[in-house]
């Protein structure tokens, strides 16, 4: 298949903002693909290489596409450079450049969407002496025989900025009618694999039958279950159906570990692979977990002074580096505390219920120095539960988690059978929509931003407020530079941002008001955290601010 039909499938894409027919765009040409290229089409689509999960990245920035740019057509990078100035868009750049090449090489081949993909995985794997040479060769040679157009779409996937505007739904629906199964079957399939490309693969060959059996696989990480909010203990009891296992709510990242023999993948909770960068805890899993092959899941928590819990930020600066690991090891020492088990030894138990669960995972874990399990306390009794929950917040923790003791794991879910309870009004994560240029001595910097909820009835982000508080001079040059090449709009002092950028807002109250679309605004709202760990789509929602609104009347009610 010629990586145009793919490069058109992309234009196409572009120019329609309707959603039913990107999905019948995105279905037909998936009916098109062959079955090996099934397994990769569906990333290529989401203007991705590899699934977030894959440690493999490609490593192209701007300045060495531009070069490899400049090497296929003969057009000085500084020209390049220049352009994109003018478009303020290096894939119309690049797709400039083609044009202008004078012919084409007399061994040009056309391009094939297997040929763009195994250059992307060379790429991706070029590591070591001479790497970046070589990656660009590698892209020269690839721009060498594209067109202007297939150009313009393969500069947007090396830098990850494609915006067709395809998204998990939409490629779940357009799997579903592509090959006649079950949507839910898809998103099911999906949330147990985080895999389109197999799951596509399955659909086609299997249809509604094989993804029915589809189960989670060690290597494949599972959309994690999430809890909602419980107004306090008794409450929670009451929901939980007058029993329920209590655990301390550790505040740190969550992670997913993998473990097949002596090979230990670790999953954030965005499901990206940080494997490498906490050595130390692969080393502890090696030694606590028993079983040979095992999928478990728990919090991690920075441990300071006397094994104090340090807040999560600490844990996210571990993640993702590449350098002085060594030093940050001793620096931020980690903790794992492991709550579920979801796979032993061939065993899929996310059927199983969670009393079931526990006990197995408490079987194959030996608790070590970096390695606990969370504690825990099953009850009926309401007193019992609120010391545990007093003594939870005593040591410094989070709050408590009520877990219905008969419940399975629903993956990627936000239900009721788990519940979380901590002590005040819980900060919102919402996504910067807009912003406004400072004044004076700040007039070079984006100042106060505007912040959105997510509203998944329209699937459009909806503002609550400005947050201009809670920066530090830093913090408003990182987000400036940050948020530059996000913005889509200007007019006066006001910009208006793509939703990318996640942040962690606390406020003083939530109220009515007409100021904004969502009817809420947020009072005396305050940057707290970038939230690096969440993507847009994993923002608030409007209904939990409704539902925050509710508690907060409550409390206000009882005081
Ligand atoms: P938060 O920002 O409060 O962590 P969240 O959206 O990440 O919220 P929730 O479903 O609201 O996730 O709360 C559950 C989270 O609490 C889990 O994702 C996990 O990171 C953390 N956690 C800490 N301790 C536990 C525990 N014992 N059991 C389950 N989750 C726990």
């Amino acid at each position: 298949m010629k990586y145009a039909e793919l490069a058109d499938l992309y234009r196409r894409l572009e120019k329609t903002t309707l959603k039913t027919l990107k999905t019948r765009f995105v279905s037909d040409f998936l009916k098109k693909a062959s079955d090996e290229l099934l397994e990769i089409i569906p990333y290529l689509i989401l203007g991705k290489v590899f699934p977030d999960w894959d440690e493999r990245e490609l490593g192209v920035g701007e300045k060495l596409l531009i070069k490899a740019v400049s090497m296929a057509t003969g057009v000085p990078e500084r020209e390049i450079e220049n352009s994109v100035r003018d478009t303020g868009d290096l894939g119309e750049s690049v797709a400039l450049a083609l044009k202008k090449k004078r012919q084409k090489s007399f061994f040009s081949q056309p391009l094939t969407i297997k040929r763009v993909y195994d250059t992307f995985v060379k790429i991706a794997e070029a590591s070591g002496q001479g790497s970046q040479d070589r990656k660009l060769k590698y892209l020269a040679n690839l721009f060498m025989d594209a067109g202007p157009e297939e150009g313009k779409y393969l500069a947007r996937t090396v830098l990850g900025t494609m915006r067709t505007g395809v998204a998990e739904g939409l490629m779940r629906d357009a799997i579903a009618s592509a090959f006649g199964v079950k949507a839910e079957l898809v998103e099911r399939a999906y949330m147990l694999t985080s895999d389109f490309g197999y799951v596509a693969r399955v659909a086609k060959l299997e249809g509604n039958d094989g993804l029915s059996k589809v189960r989670i696989q060690v290597g494949k990480p599972i959309r994690p279950m999430l809890a909602q909010n419980a107004a306090n203990v008794k409450e929670a009891l009451t929901e939980m159906g007058g029993k329920a296992a209590f655990e301390i709510k550790y505040d740190g990242a969550r992670v997913q570990v993998h473990k097949d023999g002596d090979r230990v993948v670790i999953y954030s909770r965005r499901l990206e692979n940080v494997t490498k960068s906490i050595p130390e805890v692969v080393d502890a899993v090696l030694e606590s977990v028993k079983a040979e092959k095992a999928i478990v899941e728990g919090e991690l928590v920075a441990v300071g002074d006397g094994g104090k819990p340090r807040p999560f930020q600490y844990v996210l600066r571990r993640f993702r580096r590449k350098y002085n690991i060594e030093e940050m090891i001793e620096k931020i020492p980690l903790e794992l505390n492991l709550f579920d088990v979801l796979y032993v030894d061939g065993e899929g138990l996310i059927d199983t219920p969670f009393s079931e669960r526990r006990e197995r995972l408490e079987g194959i874990i030996s608790p070590g120095e970096r390695i606990r399990l969370a504690e825990q306390l099953v009850t009926d009794n309401v007193d019992e539960a609120e010391t545990f929950y007093q003594r939870a917040l005593e040591l410094g923790h989070e709050g408590l988690m009520a877990k219905r003791l008969d419940s399975v794991y629903e993956p990627g879910n936000r239900g009721k059978k788990w519940l979380k309870i901590k002590p005040t009004m819980e900060d919102l994560d919402l996504v910067i929509i807009g912003a406004e240029w400072g004044e004076g001595r700040r007039a070079h910097l984006l100042g106060s931003f505007l912040v959105a909820a997510f509203d998944p009835h329209s699937g459009e982000f909806v503002p609550v407020g400005k947050v201009g508080s809670g920066f530090t001079d830093e913090d408003l040059a990182e987000f400036t530079k940050m948020l530059k090449p996000l913005i889509v709009r200007e007019e006066g002092k006001y910009v208006e941002i793509e939703p990318k950028v996640v942040i962690q807002v606390t406020y003083q109250e939530i109220q009515k008001s007409p100021k904004y679309e969502s009817g809420f605004a947020l009072r005396f709202p305050r940057y707290v955290a970038l939230r690096e760990d969440k993507s847009p789509e994993e923002v608030d929602t409007i209904e939990r601010i409704a539902q925050l609104y509710e508690f907060q009347e409550r409390f206000k009610a009882k005081r």
